[in-house]
């Protein structure tokens, strides 16, 4: 007699998986999940024989990737949505940002703020969010409301603000965060030295300091537009790479995000230390900052993740978007239509974005034994006819309202297309009376 079927949590019926990890699309196969992990991606009539599922979910017409990583984002700052368009960063920053979030931000905007974030990235097909703001104990709350997987970046700046007064009260705070929600199981923690205009050598140190003994990721904003290479150069006669480099903040452990203004030494020192690179290719748009050099990072074996930056500057938290933005940037700006492919962008959007978090044992791909973070992506819809190439339409075709249903850890907080963990409602109302305050004070 043949074994009895396994009992199962979940089966999942797709027209097509793509498990990233190894590149490829499966037809016309089930995914297995058992608390909250995946156990196997089979053809139906093996699953049958197996597995028997408690709930079996039908996805005839849909394209099941891992969880899409956002990389880099300031979830907070979703509630300042589009209040300064057009301008570049150092004005957007200094007449508009910093002003506003002088006046305004607390734990409370943070929490709504998250919150809003979380809703629109749950529904954007992200599973996993590395975040970079103020009160980050407010934020990984609401991460945790939302079961949402987040690295809850601990910012320090050389500048006080309503959040703390000097370097080491940030680093202070952040810890105290770190250690509230240690037993969170789908949140962890990286150093977050702003960027390099920002926070200085001494700082740096602690912060690399810090990370090293708990064993932390350290990120920081790099070589993010052409004035701070430039004065970085005249003050130090190094680039902003090369002065971290000469503090040793280069590492396995070093996370750049935009690395636009790079130079060749740069890109072979990053190489050389194992670094990451995030990508965020429509803030780097938006703000005119330029074009980071993916290809060449790419060619040289840095890992490149991608993320969406605040939606302050984007103004969307959307992977979807960004992968198809960095594939047309790679193309135009090397003037090869050969540069990234579809399955290369998806590859940024999930493993590279986990590899650079750490996370890449835990998600990432669809693999057995790693959690089940997993997104179903509708292909039904006419505008995406006829279907040759399910990952090409992922990246060129499909959008976020194609998102059906998320997983995080196994639990469906995203469901045909309904939010199970967020009061959408309630979250709506909050935006609209923190837009009243921002409205009032101006
Ligand atoms: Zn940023």
């Amino acid at each position: 007699m043949p074994p009895a079927p396994r009992p199962v949590d979940l089966r999942i019926d797709a027209r097509w998986i793509a498990p990233v990890e190894p590149p490829g699309v499966l037809a016309d196969h089930a995914l297995i999940v058992d608390d909250g992990r995946v156990v196997a991606m089979l053809p139906g009539a093996d699953a049958s024989a197996a597995y028997s599922p408690r709930q079996t979910v039908v996805r005839p017409s849909h394209l099941v990737i891992p969880g899409l990583v956002n990389a880099h984002a300031h979830s907070a700052m979703s509630l300042m949505r589009g209040i300064a368009d057009d301008v570049a960063l150092q004005p957007w920053l200094e007449q508009h940002i910093w002003p506003c979030e002088s006046r305004f931000v607390s734990p409370e905007f943070v929490r709504d703020g998250t919150l809003l974030a979380c809703a629109e990235m749950i529904r954007s097909g992200i599973t996993t969010c590395s975040d970079m703001y103020f009160y980050p104990d407010a934020a990984a709350g609401a991460y945790d409301a939302a079961g949402l997987r987040a690295v809850v970046g601990v910012p320090i700046l050389d500048f006080a603000t309503r959040y703390a007064a000097t370097a080491e009260d940030y680093l202070m705070h952040g810890l105290a965060a770190r250690d509230a929600w240690r037993h969170a199981p789908l949140l962890s923690f990286a150093l977050a030295p702003h960027a390099p205009y920002t926070v200085s050598d001494a700082t740096f140190t602690r912060a690399l300091t810090y990370a090293r003994q708990l064993d932390l990721p350290l990120e920081t904003h790099l070589a993010e537009t052409r004035d701070e290479v430039d004065s970085a150069r005249a003050a130090t006669g190094a680039t902003t790479l090369g002065r971290l480099d000469r503090l040793g903040v280069t590492g396995p452990d070093f996370i750049a995000i935009h690395g636009v203004h790079l130079d060749a030494t740069d890109i072979a020192r990053l190489a050389a230390h194992g670094c990451h690179v995030v990508h965020c290719p429509a803030s780097n748009m938006k703000l005119a900052s330029g074009i980071a050099p993916v290809a060449a990072l790419l060619q040289a074996g840095v890992n490149v993740a991608l993320g969406t930056d605040g939606a302050a500057s984007n103004n969307r938290l959307d992977i979807l978007s960004e992968m198809r933005l960095a594939c047309l940037l790679a193309k135009v700006s090397t003037g090869d239509a050969a540069t990234l492919p579809a399955a290369e962008a998806l590859a940024m959007a999930t493993i590279n974005g986990a590899r650079a978090l750490g996370l890449d044992r835990v998600t990432g791909s669809l693999q057995p034994g790693k959690d089940a973070d997993l997104v179903a992506v509708d292909l039904a819809a006419l505008p995406l006819q006829p279907v040759f190439d399910p990952v090409s339409h992922l990246v060129h075709v499909a959008d976020r309202s194609c998102v059906s249903d998320v997983w995080v850890r196994g639990a469906r907080i995203l469901a045909d297309g309904a939010l199970t963990t967020l009061d959408e409602a309630a979250i709506r109302a909050q935006a609209l009376v923190w837009q009243q305050r921002l409205l009032t004070s101006s």
